[in-house]
């Protein structure tokens, strides 16, 4: 079945020297094989897409990008040319290639204009945001003009995992549980319930962020966090479950496996779920299949497939 991705990504010559130090620890020939898919974007991406079914990708940098650059002019100039150089793959290809926008949220009113520059000039889709910005995190109440922004837009923010500002302590010795194992996605959840429970979507009501991972595990918790909202007298205009149904849409990036899927479809509704890949970490022919094979009706997998994505992302799509 056709499909659209909204987890793929690429790297610009300006941003390999973000990017390089998170590959440290993986083997030269791996290295030279990801490095080569991450700045293709002819036959070798095009093979992959066509395998796995993908009509059109949703192309965002690979981080960490300008989230860890400390001099915030530097981060504005880099994230604008990396904009820029996605621009011209995007124009070179519109049929089978989308944006998302790289922000240097070191400066929030920079990042408010450079937002509307690509959704607006370039035609991005939205931005694309990996974790915390030198340990500042989205629902600070300095982000605000940049979530005003997206409101105002109506274009989804989606929150890509990277590194804890500190390693955590409670995992010890076990390099093992770091990053893609499990911490990624403790720093990703965690991000996405500070903008809950610091009430960025009761001062935004109409933002929509995207989590990879089908939710980075938040769908399995909504009963526990509105129990535990109430014991702690949290004041939200709303539940905590309801804001991860309404505020939040999931992709399946990286979990390709019905258990995880059949709960987020549950959790947030069959309008809330899509498919990605996260090309070239995951293997994009893997998720296809997958999706293609998954044991759900019909209807559902074509929603999870292209219509959700074709829907919030406002892309034409034939059929
Ligand atoms: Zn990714």
């Amino acid at each position: 079945m056709k499909k659209i991705a909204l987890e793929e990504h690429f790297i610009s010559p300006g941003l390999i020297e973000y990017w390089q130090p998170t590959m440290t620890d993986v083997p030269k020939p791996i290295f030279d094989k990801i490095h080569a898919a991450l700045t293709d974007f002819g036959d070798m991406r095009l093979a992959s897409m066509d395998g796995a079914g993908i009509e059109k990708a949703i192309l965002s940098v690979s981080g960490p990008g300008v989230q860890v650059e400390p001099d915030a002019a530097r981060a504005t100039a880099k994230a604008a040319e990396a904009n820029d150089f996605l621009a011209n793959v995007t124009s070179a290809r519109p049929d089978r290639y989308l944006g998302f926008a790289h922000i240097a949220l070191q400066d929030p009113q920079g990042a408010a204009r450079e937002l509307e520059r690509c959704v607006r000039d370039l035609g991005f889709k939205g931005a694309m945001i990996n974790g915390n910005s030198m340990g500042a995190y989205l629902d600070e109440r300095q982000f605000d003009p940049f979530w005003a922004k997206a409101e105002e837009l109506q274009v989804p923010i989606y929150l890509h995992p990277a590194d804890p500002v500190q390693p955590y302590a409670s995992f010890g010795s076990y390099k093992e549980l770091t990053r893609a194992t499990w911490g990624w996605g403790v720093e990703t959840g965690t991000h996405a319930l500070r903008m809950i429970f610091g009430g960025v979507f009761d001062r935004f009501p109409k933002a929509l962020l995207m989590l990879g991972h089908l939710g980075e595990t938040l769908p399995y918790l909504l009963w526990r966090f509105d129990s535990r909202a109430k014991l702690y007298g949290v004041s939200l205009k709303r539940q905590p479950s309801e804001y991860i149904k309404e505020n939040i849409a999931v992709t399946v990036s990286g979990m390709f496996s019905a258990e995880p899927l059949n709960c987020a479809v549950a959790a947030l509704g069959r309008s809330r779920v899509m498919f990605s890949a996260d090309y070239p970490f995951e293997s994009a022919a893997e998720a296809g299949h997958f999706m293609d094979d998954v044991a759900i009706d019909e209807a559902l997998r074509e929603d999870i497939c292209w219509r959700n994505a074709a829907r919030i992302l406002n892309i034409p799509m034939q059929g």
